[in-house]
């Protein structure tokens, strides 16, 4: 698929912008958003940038049905030079296309939507917001529009970029949260879509989610759907422990989706030279290692947090406290080394960070 040009007809008025230490997450959204489509005879085609609007929609579109959808979400940070940088976004990318594969939705060419993206930002990029913890959340997204409620894959699709200024996830620090194993649901099977990033995931975990939450916990500690026996993810995050000096988390198998923030913090474990495996670890396996003492630690990876350390964990309704439900070593140490290659105050020795456009924010 060869690189297309992007048209864009720029908005004609402006929204007033939030202020920045008064951000939510993801409810208000910049003034342009890319959109691309495809269909069998032209594959995708016509990427451009327009004013941030409805898209008119069909109410038998395939995706008000049967959920044949995938998303993607990534930030962009303003460095201490007012540089706008991206976090590996070639990553987000690779993984759309994983998911579309799941999906039966076609391969994206992704050096458009990366220049899509690019372009997006750099229209936008008074809506990066740079105050200490914030960015701006950037969500690509593709859903199926073929009117049909035959149960097939869409014949066409459309590809959106919506990128929403969003404040800090932490907005008292770094601090650790309560959470409880899931006994009843499971997230997702091997063979299913648990490696996918789809809407249907989320869709079936928000149960589990609003029991755990009336109950006083903040997200649910997923074990695997076969046994439920070995532990798979947290909420929408990745985890980590740290037993007896050494970081392990679950080895991908089908059901585990990839993170990003999850391969960043294993490389950065490895080029510390902390010793870190990914393997099965089983539930029972954790509550011996937490009963001797070894249980040093827990951890959820993504791009929300970053970093979420673990302060807590109840299961079969016992309380099982970690590191006294204070931040471990390792989670703060990954923590500030990412977030500080993120906004470009510590040496990028990955090469991690992508610059938009060279573009320097006006102040
Ligand atoms: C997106 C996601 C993650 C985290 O991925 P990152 O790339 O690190 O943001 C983990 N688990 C699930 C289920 C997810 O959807």
């Amino acid at each position: 698929m060869p690189k297309q040009p992007i048209r864009v007809e720029l908005s004609s008025t402006k929204k007033p912008k939030p202020q920045s230490d008064q951000l939510e997450f993801g409810k208000i959204f910049t003034d342009h958003m890319f959109v691309m489509d495809y269909s069998i005879d032209q594959g995708w085609y016509d990427p451009r940038i327009i004013p941030y609007q409805a898209i008119p929609m069909d109410p038998a579109s395939m995706v008000y049905h049967y959920g044949q959808s995938v998303f993607e979400g990534l930030k962009a940070y303003v460095s201490e030079d007012q540089k706008i940088l991206l976090f590996r976004p070639e990553k987000n990318m690779e993984r759309l296309n994983r998911s579309n594969d799941r999906l039966c939705i076609p391969q994206i060419d992704t050096e458009t939507v990366l220049e899509g993206l690019n372009e997006l930002i750099r229209i936008d990029k008074d809506w990066v917001p740079d105050a200490e913890g914030t960015s701006l959340y950037i969500r690509p997204f593709i859903i199926s529009t073929e009117p049909y409620l035959g149960v097939a894959p869409s014949s066409t699709y459309k590809l959106l970029i919506i990128l929403s200024p969003v404040g800090s996830y932490y907005k008292e620090g770094i601090h650790p949260v309560k959470i409880a194993v899931e006994n009843e649901f499971v997230r997702a099977v091997k063979g299913g879509t648990g490696n996918a990033k789809t809407a249907g995931n989320y869709a079936s975990s928000l149960k589990a989610q609003q029991v755990a939450e009336t109950k006083g916990f903040s997200q649910v500690l997923w074990l695997d759907g076969v046994e439920k026996k070995y532990i798979e993810e947290v909420g929408s995050m990745n985890i980590f422990f740290k037993i007896n000096g050494e970081i392990v988390t679950p080895e991908l198998n089908g059901s585990i989706l990839e993170g990003i923030t999850r391969n960043s913090v294993l490389e950065l474990l490895k080029h510390w030279g902390i010793p870190v495996t990914e393997r099965k670890i089983s539930i029972d396996e954790l509550i011996e290692a937490h009963q001797s003492g070894e249980l040093e630690e827990i951890f959820g990876t993504g791009t929300a947090a970053v970093i979420s350390p673990v302060g807590e964990l109840i299961y079969h309704d016992q309380p099982y406290v970690i590191q006294d439900g204070q931040t471990g070593e390792v989670s703060k140490k990954l923590y500030e080394a990412i977030t500080g290659i993120q906004k470009g105050t510590q040496p990028d020795i990955f090469g991690w960070t992508v610059e938009v456009d060279s573009v320097v924010k006006q102040a």
